[in-house]
């Protein structure tokens, strides 16, 4: 019927607008409605009416009103924010060593965090869904108040995740794996948990913190304790990302090479990771069985000697970075980055090995002809980690709980 066709093509582009609205603003922050028209291309009469809508139902607030008796000129530019306590989200990051715990809110302030340390034991006594539900227990009775209004929960983690996104079938951490991780968060917080590989948070991640690598093709490798590889291709928006995490550590360098972690012999990580160089350095054959952990500073020591110019510890920078090109050399036979982005430990240890990952991209047909990729670095790999798990929740609160919702207004309307 003409009518209803007309109620529900109404409905569908408002729920659209409401998106567009606060996808902008998700990625620019506060801005002025004028800016926020300029941004999203909608009409100045639209954005005045969706942001109503916002307003009323508590998702988004006024900021910067002014305060009383302050004389102002004209009507001041006031910009639209977050309701910063409308929603919580709770996110979990997972490492090798460590585990983190934040509760954050809609506006993306921490609001609370707990960190603890995890060793090779650390899921020998506790089963990982259970150590996941006692953190969020704990953080719920921390912050009871903002506990009633946690939206939903996301983890970062890594190895493979099973098909369903529940768990892990494979994790570097040891004993972590094999566990139906959502369940536990959900008898424990009444939210689903979803999961996200550590690869593809990093490449988005990155994307959000260096603004010039917005609209280009992007590969971003994690060198340190593990090698991993997250894709973000040129010009998506976080709405529609195609950003891809990889198995890049575990591609074959060498066939049957040097033991890597995952009992695969010959991975990139078996020469790159830092238990590889470590191997490499003190010259213990290459199918000795990885060291588990490799403290930070044994890592610096060997970076310091590799510069002290000792032959051991080159070399096996040397074979880390060969190992890291010829892995983007076959890549960049599927995709092809135009910037590389180094994170993590190994990136204090690019120019120990730029010159054997340059060589080694120079040496494919690609890499001929479009030359050798833009190399960029960042120490901090727990930044854009975070930042791209945070995006990723606040996201979906945006676009999965706010953007859909029923409008008041229309409501108070008909009423
Ligand atoms: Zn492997």
């Amino acid at each position: 019927m003409p009518v209803e066709r007309v109620a529900s093509d109404t409905d569908s582009i408002r729920r659209q607008n409401r998106r567009l609205v606060l996808d902008v603003l998700r990625h620019l922050g506060p801005l002025a409605r004028t800016t926020l028209a300029t941004e999203t291309g909608l009409s100045h009469a639209t954005i005045t009416a969706i942001a109503a809508d916002l307003t009323n139902q508590g998702i988004l607030v006024d900021l910067d009103t002014p305060q009383n008796g302050q004389k102002t000129r004209g009507r001041p530019a006031v910009r639209l924010g977050h309701k910063r306590n409308v929603a919580f989200s709770l996110l979990f990051e997972i490492d090798v060593n460590r585990a983190r715990c934040s509760l954050i809110d809609y506006g993306g302030t921490i609001v609370d965090r707990i960190e603890t340390e995890l060793g090779p034991d650390s899921f020998k006594t506790v089963r990982s869904a259970a150590f996941l539900a006692a953190m969020a227990a704990r953080m719920r009775s921390r912050n009871p108040e903002e506990s009633t209004r946690i939206a939903n929960a996301s983890a970062s983690v890594q190895g493979i995740l099973n098909r369903a996104g529940t768990g892990l079938t494979w994790s570097p951490i040891a004993g972590f794996a094999g566990q139906n991780l959502s369940d536990a968060i959900l008898a424990e917080t009444g939210v689903t948990l979803a999961l996200y590989k550590r690869g593809r948070l990093l490449a988005e991640g990155t994307r959000l913190l260096f603004p010039e690598l917005q609209d280009v093709n992007v590969a971003t490798v994690f060198v340190g304790a593990t090698i991993a590889m997250g894709m973000s291709f040129h010009g998506n928006s976080f709405v529609r990302s195609e950003d891809t995490a990889t198995e890049f550590g575990h591609m074959v360098h060498i066939p049957n090479g040097a033991l890597c972690r995952c009992g695969t012999r010959g991975c990139i990580e078996a020469y790159a990771a830092d238990y590889g160089i470590l191997r490499t350095a003190y010259g213990v054959p290459d199918t000795t069985p990885p060291a588990p952990a490799v403290p930070h500073h044994q890592y610096v020591e060997l970076m310091e000697s590799a510069r002290r110019g000792d032959r051991n510890a080159a070399h096996a920078f040397n074979l880390a970075g060969s190992a890291i090109g010829f892995g983007i050399n076959r890549l960049m036979t599927v995709f092809d980055p135009s910037h590389i982005v180094i994170v993590g430990p190994g990136a204090e240890a690019l120019p120990l090995m730029r010159g054997e990952i340059e060589k080694a991209i120079s040496a494919s047909l690609v890499g001929r002809l479009h030359g050798v990729p833009q190399i960029l670095t960042h120490s901090d790999e727990s930044e854009p980690i975070f930042r791209g798990l945070k995006t990723r929740a606040l996201t979906e609160i945006d676009q999965n709980l706010f953007a859909p919702m029923p409008s008041q207004v229309q409501r108070t309307e008909t009423l």
